[in-house]
């Protein structure tokens, strides 16, 4: 049921319909690292990966679950009445540490007050059976979502941005995470290089064919101090993305998407002084605004093309 005026179906309006409530994400750093990043797969990342584990609004990760939470909670105090809340662990990889520390961390986040869930980003390698086994715990005694990387579909792709997993590595992750009934969100990046308009179409209907819960769309972001950033400092020309092709792209892609996906986001977030490219992208609300009546003007609505 679609709770909001927006022509596709909002996370906002997914979690209304669930808890008949504003539930606000908060967004926690849990002090991990990534294997893409320590050698463990990779050395340095992902190409587009921040010196912050792509976590720029998450807590302070020198603070305890608790005292994030409550910061970040008297913040959203200012911007919404509501005091329910997802908590989500977002930057680097959430399941990558030993099971005690994850469940000492999960526990801590759950008995904030007002938590109705957890939300927890990783990599579609971090999970062992034993952290399946754990998840699983979680998904009987709370709402649950893992958010995993995917990016791209393009394995060609994936290799270019050192993305440290082949795509059916993340098809088996989806497999496993479903088998026990847990909710996957899939995280896309439009604009990634090389990419063409068939590429990222692809990429959405490769979503499709599986069964994912949600998708977060973004936009490539070049960050400062990031491998992506160097490579583009040599060549300007990976980056070729405009508004206006952007928007196209957002259009097709939520006109592609099964309905039934929820649409957590339909662009990213970077912290404005740390972009270098798009600049167009730093008035967030613009962009935002000028999507949506992109999608009004064009009578575009979840779906439209969607063909099971
Ligand atoms: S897997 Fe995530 S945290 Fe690790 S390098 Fe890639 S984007 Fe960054």
């Amino acid at each position: 049921m679609i709770l909001d005026d927006k022509p596709y179906f909002s996370l906002n309006s997914f979690l209304r319909n669930k808890f008949k409530e504003k539930i606000i994400k908060i967004t926690l750093d849990g002090g991990f690292t990534c294997p893409n990043r320590d050698g463990k797969i990779a050395f340095g990342g992902c190409t587009f990966c921040s010196s912050m584990g792509s976590g720029e609004f998450a807590g302070n990760r020198l603070k305890s679950v608790t005292e994030q939470f409550t910061q970040q909670k008297e913040m959203m105090k200012k911007k919404w009445s509501s005091n329910k809340y997802i908590a989500y662990f977002q930057a680097y990889t959430n399941t990558y540490a030993p099971l005690d520390y994850l469940k000492k961390i999960y526990d801590e986040a759950l008995i904030q007050e007002g938590v109705v869930g957890l939300s927890i980003g990783t990599r579609p390698d971090c999970l062992s059976q034993d952290i399946l086994d754990l998840l699983s715990y979680y998904n009987e005694k709370t709402f649950l979502m893992i958010e995993l990387g995917l990016q791209t579909s393009k394995d060609s792709t994936a290799t270019l941005i050192n993305r440290g997993h082949d795509t059916n590595c993340f098809k088996d992750a989806v497999i496993e995470l479903r088998k026990r009934n847990i909710n996957v969100v899939a995280h896309v990046i439009f604009g990634l290089p090389y990419e063409s308009y068939d590429d990222m179409m692809n990429t959405v209907k490769f979503i499709n064919s599986l069964d994912i819960q949600g998708v977060k769309y973004h936009l490539l972001y070049i960050i400062k101090n990031t491998k992506l950033a160097q490579e583009y400092m040599k060549n300007p020309s990976i980056y070729t993305l405009t508004m206006d092709s952007y928007i196209k792209i957002i259009g097709d892609a939520i006109s592609l998407t099964n309905p039934n996906i929820v649409i957590h986001r339909i662009t990213g977030d970077a912290k404005r002084e740390d972009i270098i490219e798009p600049k167009w992208s730093i008035k967030k609300w613009e962009l935002l605004n000028s999507i949506h009546h992109y999608l009004k003007e064009n009578n575009i609505y979840q779906g439209k093309y969607f063909n099971a």
